[in-house]
């Protein structure tokens, strides 16, 4: 069995083969560690290798990690799971980024629980790409409307857009899946030049981060390449 060190190693190559073949920067990638269902030691073993950014889907266990690894003061908290309106306080404190914010009433809570004397709380719409039923996210049509507003809340920086493309699609449809997240970041940064950044993609996972490096992605959210596959859930 190859240990976290040794996959963390892997992917960073991955990445670094994906970019140059899309003739991108190197470090115009990042890789996001899904730490979901991992203990704080696979985590500290991570961050031993270097790795300082992990997404986590589930509050309490994440607060969990976080104090457990309390010592460990370079790390950077991602919350990529779906945000119940009462979550949104503890959310708004423990983390630096959110990278599934669906819909404006979380936003709203967000801005307004972000201490403001934290650094603005850094936001990636979550888009149901490929419109299925079971997927969490807003629809393209809602975009507009809705990097308009969240561009207004003081304590958030708008950053991009997150999605995961239905899996269980041929090759050619994921790619036009990451292809049309691409298109419209950047026609959304054209048409609300004022609403934060929007410099980031986050898309891509263990299999297919390839895929979404050539088509733009900046974050890849990578758990089981990393940490080997997730035990079933009960
Ligand atoms: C679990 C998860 C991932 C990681 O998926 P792997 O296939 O294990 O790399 C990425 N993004 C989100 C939102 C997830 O929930």
């Amino acid at each position: 069995m190859s240990s976290i060190a040794d996959n963390i190693g892997s992917v960073t190559r991955r990445i670094q083969k994906a970019t140059l073949r899309a003739g991108r920067a190197p470090e115009s990638v990042r890789l996001l560690a899904v730490s979901k269902t991992r203990t704080a030691d696979e985590l500290r073993q991570a961050a031993a290798a270097g790795q300082t950014a992990f997404g986590e889907n589930y509050l309490q266990e994440a607060l969990d990690k976080q104090a457990a690894l309390a010592d460990l003061t370079n790390i950077d908290w991602h919350f990529i799971g779906p945000i119940q309106s009462n979550k949104t306080r503890q959310i708004a404190a423990a983390f630096s980024w959110v990278h599934s914010v669906d819909r404006l009433k979380i936003a709203r809570r967000l801005s307004e629980q972000r201490e403001p004397g934290l650094a603005p709380l850094n936001i990636c719409l979550q888009v149901n790409i490929d419109n299925e039923d079971s997927k969490a996210g807003c629809s393209l049509a809602e975009l507009d409307e809705l990097v308009e507003a969240v561009g207004e809340l003081p304590n958030l920086s708008l950053r991009g857009l997150m999605a995961i493309p239905d899996p269980d699609q041929p090759e050619s449809g994921l790619r036009s899946s990451f292809r049309t997240l691409a298109n419209t970041l950047r026609s959304l940064r054209q048409q609300h030049p004022g609403a934060g950044p929007l410099d980031t993609l986050s898309m891509g996972m263990s299999g297919d981060l390839e895929m979404a490096i050539e088509e733009g992605a900046t974050w890849v959210r990578v758990g089981t390449a990393l940490f080997g596959k997730r035990p079933a859930k009960s």
